[in-house]
């Protein structure tokens, strides 16, 4: 796996990518006659979820010791961090239970990398449900209308999902790139 930091370095490079993406879905939704303020939050919430929320929630997170991003959750909120960091522990076991269940276990500890935590969308949308179903259930709850959180949220699920595809993208990537100089070393050998 490239390490956090490699992958903090290509988040921080594709900053702008990731604005041009949310500006280009916003100008193509208009046409479609969607309200141009539904248009907006979605926005705005496509550009936080990349930048604010991809840099501290990621598909490593389902490694049970401290990754980078949690690292920087500490160094940011300092008590709350580490509360935070005490919540998002759940998530590591969870995903391990569903690996262990479906049979789909690999690597440390069994449950890093697998389709759980590192496929595209599906897992971005199932880290979304884990970590802020609380939020979701007060929202449900006790806001009377609830209709631009939701949209907001669709906006941070799009904008983590264009974070998080980089970092998985950047995986297999890697995985190919040592598989193949795996193979061309043992190809030298014979
Ligand atoms: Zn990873």
């Amino acid at each position: 796996m490239p390490a956090g930091d490699v992958h903090f370095d290509y988040f921080n490079r594709y900053i702008g990518a990731s604005r041009v993406l949310a500006f280009a879905f916003a100008i193509a939704m208009l046409p479609l006659g969607i309200e141009p303020s539904w248009v907006a939050t979605i926005f705005i919430g496509d550009l936080m979820g990349y930048e604010k929320l991809g840099k501290y929630i990621d598909p490593d997170d389902d490694q049970p010791d401290r990754t980078a991003s949690e690292g920087r959750i500490i160094r940011r909120f300092k008590a709350l961090g580490i509360a935070i960091v005490a919540y998002k522990s759940v998530y590591p076991w969870g995903i391990y239970m569903l690996a262990f269940l479906t049979g789909t276990l690999n690597g440390r500890l069994g449950g890093h990398r697998t389709f759980w935590s590192h496929s595209y969308v599906f897992s971005t949308i199932l880290r979304m449900i884990l970590y802020f179903w609380p939020v979701a259930v007060i929202i449900y709850l006790y806001i009377e209308q609830p209709f631009y959180l939701w949209l907001f949220a669709i906006g941070l699920t799009i904008g983590l999902c264009k974070a998080d595809g980089l970092h998985i993208f950047l995986d297999k990537k890697e995985k190919r790139t040592q598989w193949t100089s795996y193979n061309q070393r043992y190809q030298k050998k014979k």
